[in-house]
């Protein structure tokens, strides 16, 4: 796979803003580690991820497309473009820093809540919402049923508690903050002279250094488990539709609660029965005399074999209802509908005497008929 930026989001070099941002979120689904079977969907993802932060950067893009990929690679590496945005929040979504330089809405923010900004790390947040996939037939669509689902998602680290460091370790005051976990820049902007609060790099807005980092870790307090969980999925659940389990996504930050994890429902197509909302429909082959003089038949359901009676003179290709045979309505009371189709068959093989009955059937009815010395002996001759 080829490392250039545009080349991993699949986007011509001079693609706007909203096609960039297509692609990635496109990508980015593709190759979601939950969710894709790509063996190296980890290492394509954080590709697509930085794909998307340069190229969504007007300066570093316009630095990229100067330099080629592998110089930018390596000035970057030197530390020439803000270290990639750091922090923590763990490889998903959401998460990842702003990037270099100031945007007109930091700016913004800073002109009219007194440089006040930058508190974000301290405030308790939800975790990332994550995302996976699960595929059911129709007929457990049909029943409802359990699953099981597996996923590997970020955990609050077990070791530290989520702290990134060992309970004991010496704690020191961050020297570049003095402890307030914000720095302050003066910087001369097109609006005049103008003080801008970030928060701090050094210790992550911490205001503390810790001397030792966790093991387990790596002072990230995350770290990535596979997790089993039981679904249950309600009759009635069509394709595409989202199931949501609280609290089952990624850990929160500073006390703040899990995200929620997102479980979008395939519904594979069933061998005969159509699905249309709550009603399926399904053709059923009969004979010429059952569409002549009558019948009940046999018709398969999701809930059993159930009879449908063909009244006389049935054409071929009518439609017939059973009422609340189909699917149940998802969260409500009652079934859809199962529409039969007849198809009158016309058969390819016929015995001696069926071939003398529909002779004189046809011969009443004064149809002309060509049926000579009968197509068996046709066949038969012709070898
Ligand atoms: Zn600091
Ligand atoms: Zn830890």
């Amino acid at each position: 796979m080829s490392e250039d930026f545009y080349d991993v989001l699949g986007v011509s070099r001079d693609a706007d803003e909203d096609e960039i941002k297509k692609a990635y979120r496109k990508k980015a689904t593709e190759y979601h580690p939950d969710v894709s079977d790509d063996p190296n969907a980890e290492e394509k993802f954080k590709q697509v991820k930085k794909a998307k932060e340069v190229l969504s950067d007007e300066e570093k893009r316009s630095a990229y497309d100067r330099m080629g990929h592998d110089q930018f690679e390596q000035a970057e590496k030197r530390g020439g473009f803000d270290g990639g945005g750091g922090g923590r929040g763990g490889g998903f979504g959401g998460g990842g820093g702003m990037g270099g330089g100031m945007g007109f809405e930091d700016i913004f923010n800073n002109l009219f809540n007194g440089g006040g900004g930058g508190q974000r790390s301290n405030r308790p947040q939800k975790g990332a919402d994550l995302r996976t996939r699960l595929t059911l037939d129709l007929e457990d669509a049909f029943k409802g049923v359990e699953k099981q689902v597996t996923i590997t998602r970020p955990e609050r680290c077990p070791d530290c508690d989520g702290k990134g460091h060992p309970e004991d370790a010496d704690v020191e005051t961050c020297s570049e903050c003095n402890g307030q976990g914000q720095t302050t820049t003066v910087q001369q902007t097109p609006f005049g002279r103008m003080q801008q609060t970030q928060t701090c790099r050094h210790c992550g807005g911490e205001g503390e250094l810790y001397s030792e980092t966790c093991d387990t870790c790596h002072g990230d307090g995350q770290v990535r488990n596979e997790a089993t969980l039981s679904v249950d999925i309600p009759a009635g659940i069509r394709d595409g539709q989202s199931l949501r389990m609280e609290r089952e996504g990624a850990p929160g930050e500073n006390g703040g609660p899990n995200g929620d994890l997102l479980i979008e429902i395939q519904v594979t197509d069933h061998e005969t029965l159509r699905r249309e909302g709550d009603d399926l429909y399904v053709q059923l082959p009969i004979s010429f005399p059952q569409a002549v003089f009558g019948a009940t038949v046999d018709v398969e359901t999701l809930d059993g074999t159930v009879e449908m009676d063909v009244p006389e003179g049935t054409q071929s290709g009518e439609t017939f209802r059973l009422k609340g045979k189909g699917m149940p309505r998802l969260q409500r009371r009652g079934q859809g509908n199962l529409f039969v189709q007849v198809q009158i068959v016309t058969p390819e093989k016929l015995n001696k005497e069926q071939k003398e009955a529909l002779k004189e059937f046809a011969e009443a009815g004064g149809d002309e008929v060509d049926v000579k010395e009968g197509f068996f002996e046709k066949i038969k001759n012709s070898f």
